[in-house]
């Protein structure tokens, strides 16, 4: 073993017939490349630059094995026309000395189409189209399909394939009695329900020889009502292994399942214990996945026999350089995935091409090729938030000369509000990366400290970015200056005291964040330490594995430290601006913690009473300590003026420039874009 910080991470894993560089996996991740015009030639230099970062083994997103099992929107079944073209991936993969496997993937009855098919006649609830039922032929055919499918891949220079058992797709749906309800060979019993998934391993195995590695992810908790228990998860890994599996991957819940299991509030590792205890039970090598997002802590689970190896996706979005920099000694240079969701999981839902909120450049690596500036200039950046930080970084990399002036006593901006709300700690490792980053690169940074125009001109400073950002809006309400009122930013930066009883006006992404901050008697934890028993408390997770599925019969439990009120104006349903991948999730927590939302309601004025509202047609007070103003913001913009007038050229960016649903997506786009001008 090396002598590096994570020798058993960057151990190699010998297969006999190849060797995987390490034990860190880029698992599949659908990104919206599968289907998009030129689709393939971006993603083979989306994944040659992860090759090129060291990953020790890429799985590409989700292929269907034949028609009936395409996701949704012309996504390929790869047995169509045109997969050759795959050929162009894998050469670029294998070219940096990755390896790459196929994902097969059938999307049963989560398929988004008329033409879906699955185990039974069993409708979805997180899906429109209803599933028919397939024949006995149609399910010999589509075992037939997987495995030509990974034949397929084979021949184009797939190392292999990982199957896709997991999630609640179609193999998912064959096992779990909650879908099956077949009374034919293929339902019923243990046995009937296992025959499909191990028919497409072993068909898969006697098509494409034993130099081929299939990955097989089995759900290992579905916790749906009706999934698997325990003790039949265990019998199909075990014939898995026996049907030619090489390595076992974890999946975890299926899509329908109402506990989050990779957004931001699910702590780090929070599923390891299932991998832990799958491992006992079989053989071949078995990889942990979820929530994984630092070579620290998949260095500890491999180092405790929890795994052997790691799956992570959206940290790959986040830094194509993940397993580099760990072998490098730079893992603070990491540029760390903060589980948001919002630039890849929320824009595939709504039929974008994913990307990474703090790597704009992923996914579109073409677009954001190097090109070196003509010359270096002096820069001065004028706020040190995430758009400022942005800005800062990616033009000290172009060679430039970069100052970056913080007013405040420390970098982050609204980045360092945000990871104050338990669940959202992560946030605060996207500060510790650009810190890191512009330490390494040379960048002056000062604190405390606005600049003045005269003397950035003395300094031969060309060009100012004024990153400065928002300002919290000040509605007109009646009595907005009494002393119960606070800004958000008075408890989430200053920590004002909040009493029992809180009225939140305004429910836009900050209402909900403060919301959750409140129902908290202590504040955020270590993200280092995750408390994992607490949120599978909360989730009604069972360890214990009493009931098939894995959730306790009494639900989730979950208690507020206050008695809250969150409203808004517009008689919209609440929550609709959160992201569609976790807004479900965070409005279930708060209600699951007796949170009153209230829409449609009109702001009467604030007294030593509470909050007077009309809502409905009634008047009513809320009888509150405290009144939290969370009703958006305005742009921080000022001096621009003065710094024109002084000579210097001005961009204005981020939330300075508009302020109007700003989001840390688009300041730090838009920095990343302006700096590579
Ligand atoms: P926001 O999304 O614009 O919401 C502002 C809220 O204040 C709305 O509910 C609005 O609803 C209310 N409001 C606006 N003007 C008001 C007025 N004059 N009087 C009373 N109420 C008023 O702003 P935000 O919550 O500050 O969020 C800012 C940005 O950060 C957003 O783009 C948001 O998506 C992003 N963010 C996202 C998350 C996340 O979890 N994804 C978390 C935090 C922030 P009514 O007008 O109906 O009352
Ligand atoms: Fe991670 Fe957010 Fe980037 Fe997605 S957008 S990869 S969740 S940091």
């Amino acid at each position: 073993m090396s002598s590096s910080p994570y020798p058993h991470l960057l151990h190699p894993l010998d297969l006999g017939y190849t060797r995987l560089r390490n034990r860190v996996i880029m698992g599949s991740m659908h990104t919206g490349l599968e289907e998009a015009p030129g689709g393939l030639a971006r993603m083979a230099a989306f994944f040659a630059e992860r090759a090129r970062g060291q990953a020790g083994l890429i799985v590409s997103g989700g292929f269907a094995p034949n028609a009936a099992g395409r996701l949704g929107l012309g996504d390929h079944a790869p047995g169509a026309n045109g997969f050759e073209q795959h050929a162009a991936v894998t050469r670029a993969v294998h070219a940096e000395g990755g390896h790459i496997l196929l994902q097969v993937l059938h999307g049963g009855r989560y398929s988004k189409h008329a033409d879906c098919v699955a185990p039974s006649a069993v409708k979805s609830p997180i899906n429109s189209f209803a599933p028919r039922a397939m024949t006995r032929e149609e399910i010999v055919e589509t075992i037939e399909d997987y495995a030509k499918t990974a034949l397929a891949a084979r021949r184009v220079g797939y190392d292999g394939v990982e199957i896709m058992g997991s999630e609640g797709y179609l193999l998912t749906q064959f096992f779990a009695p909650r879908t099956n309800r077949r009374e034919d060979e293929w339902g019923g019993s243990y046995e009937n329900r296992a025959r499909f998934p191990l028919a497409v391993v072993r068909r898969t195995r006697e098509l494409c020889g034993r130099d081929f590695i299939i990955m097989y992810r089995i759900s290992m908790l579905d916790l749906v009502d009706g999934g698997n228990p325990w003790d039949e998860i265990v019998a199909l890994a075990k014939q898995m292994e026996v049907a030619g599996a090489t390595l076992l991957n974890t999946g975890i819940g299926w899509h329908e399942a109402r506990v989050p299991t990779i957004m931001h509030s699910v702590p780090r590792g929070a599923f390891a214990w299932i991998t832990q205890r799958m491992k006992r039970e079989v053989a071949i090598p078995v990889v942990a996945s979820n929530r994984i997002n630092n070579p620290a802590q998949a260095e500890a689970l491999i180092a405790s026999g929890a795994c052997d190896l790691v799956s992570l996706a959206r940290p790959f979005l986040a830094d194509p350089d993940f397993v580099a920099k760990a072998m490098a000694g730079r893992a603070a240079e990491i540029n760390t995935c903060i589980a948001c969701n919002q630039a890849c999981l929320d824009r595939i839902f709504v039929g974008q091409v994913a990307t990474c909120m703090v790597n704009p450049r992923a996914c579109r690596e073409r677009e954001f090729a190097a090109a070196p500036p003509a010359r270096a200039k002096r820069l001065a950046v004028v706020g040190g938030g995430p758009g400022g930080l942005a800005f800062a970084v990616t033009a000290a990399e172009q060679g430039h000369k970069v100052t970056l002036y913080e007013a405040s006593d420390r970098l982050g901006g609204q980045f360092n509000m945000a990871m104050a709300i338990p669940g959202k700690e992560d946030y605060r490792e996207t500060i510790r990366y650009h810190a890191a980053r512009l330490d390494r690169l040379g960048v002056e940074v000062r604190l405390n400290t606005r600049p003045r125009p005269e003397a950035l001109r003395q300094d031969g400073v060309e060009d100012v970015v004024l990153a400065t950002g928002v300002v919290p809006r000040r509605p007109a309400i009646e009595g907005i200056d009494h002393p119960k009122v606070l800004t958000y930013v008075q408890v989430l930066w200053d920590r004002k005291p909040v009493g029992r009883r809180v009225a939140i006006v305004g429910a836009g992404g900050v209402g909900f964040d403060v919301a959750e901050f409140l129902t908290h008697a202590d504040g955020p934890g270590d993200p280092a330490s995750p408390d994992i028993d607490r949120f599978l408390a909360d989730w009604g997770v069972d360890r214990g594995f009493a009931l098939p599925g894995a959730l306790k019969a009494e639900g989730p439990r979950m208690r507020s430290a206050r008695e809250i009120w969150l409203l808004q104006r517009k008689p919209d349903r609440m929550g609709a601006t959160l992201g569609k991948s976790t807004g479900w999730a965070i409005r279930a927590a708060l209600q699951q913690k007796g949170l009153q939302m209230l829409a449609g309601v009109g702001y009467r004025r604030i007294d030593d009473a509470g909050l007077h509202i009309s809502v409905g047609g009634e008047d009513r007070t809320l009888a509150v300590d405290n009144v939290v103003i969370c009703a958006g913001q305005e742009s921080l913009a000022a001096g621009k003026a003065e710094l024109e007038a002084a000579g210097l050229r001005v961009h204005v960016i981020g939330g300075a420039r508009e302020a109007k649903e700003l989001d840390a997506m688009r300041a730090i786009e838009e920095a990343v874009r302006l700096a590579r001008l």
